[in-house]
């Protein structure tokens, strides 16, 4: 039976008093959960702080994202051993929100043109690797937008992401400690929620392609989160699925309350 994993995405969210004072709202609440994994990714500001707070508790912290080299002229960049210093043991990689490039710009583009921060197949691929060979739990993001869904190329392109991101990756590590968040980018932030029998069979897609590449052992422990507007009222339904092992968590882990709900429902459903 593969342990439950509900992650917090917070996001470009909460000052470092913020951070602190939702954690700590967080904590009476989950802070003993052991049936279930339980993240917080605060932004980086925050992470330190964070960590002080959830430190001996059973709350693991988590990043947004990392750069894969170790040290170097790389501005603005952080690398693993700079998350691990400050406590992280998880790094979300390839969020959708960070795939993409932003090719030149018209003089008069808008702020959508600046959404994305040019992760590909390809780097996400190199931040899974130095991640694993840091000691850090990448969470791997992928998903279809809703184009390549109207189109039907769901599958197609859950199969070329996850083959793409797995690459090179030794087996018994995807097995042991790789987890990936299925996130279908139309149901991101917008409260639609992907279909729980949907979500469930993209996963299983998912799951298929860790067997194509990592082999049977591996495709059975690998854990699948959901993500994509999971909310306390459709958790449960989500998360009882068979090839859902938790959720990556955007709007509803910025309120305690919300959170450890969902975090009730991974328990119930475990
Ligand atoms: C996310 O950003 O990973 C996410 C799932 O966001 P939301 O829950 O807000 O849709």
């Amino acid at each position: 039976m593969r342990k439950k994993i509900i992650a917090g995405n917070w996001k470009m969210n909460k000052t470092v008093v913020e951070a602190q004072s939702l954690v700590r709202d967080l904590l009476p609440l989950v802070g003993d959960e052991s049936s279930v994994d339980v993240v917080v990714c605060p932004p980086f500001t925050a992470l330190s702080d964070v960590y002080r707070e959830i430190k001996g508790s059973k709350i693991a912290l988590g990043a947004q994202d990392f750069f894969w080299k170790p040290s170097g002229a790389y501005t603005g960049q952080i690398s693993a051993g700079m998350l691990l210093d400050v406590g992280a043991t998880y790094v979300i990689i390839g969020h959708s929100e960070r795939r993409g490039r932003f090719g030149v710009p018209e003089p008069d583009a808008d702020d959508a043109f600046y959404k994305h921060f040019g992760d590909s197949d390809s780097t996400v691929n190199r931040k899974a690797k130095a991640a694993l060979a840091n000691g850090l739990v990448p969470i791997i993001c992928l998903g279809e937008t809703l184009e390549e869904r109207k189109v039907g190329a769901t599958d197609a392109v859950v199969h070329s992401q996850a083959g793409a991101a797995l690459r090179g990756l030794d087996p018994a590590a995807v097995g042991n400690t790789v987890v990936f968040a299925y996130e279908p980018v139309w149901a991101i932030g917008t409260g639609e929620v992907c279909d729980a029998e949907e979500a469930n069979r993209v996963c299983g897609v998912l799951r298929e392609t860790v067997m194509e590449v990592c082999g049977a052992e591996a495709a059975q422990s690998v854990r699948i989160q959901y993500g994509g507007s999971m909310k306390p009222d459709n958790a449960l339904e989500l998360l009882k699925k068979e090839n859902i092992d938790g959720g990556l968590i955007g709007g509803a882990s910025l309120k305690a309350a919300d959170f450890a709900k969902i975090v009730a429902a991974a328990v119930a459903a475990s």
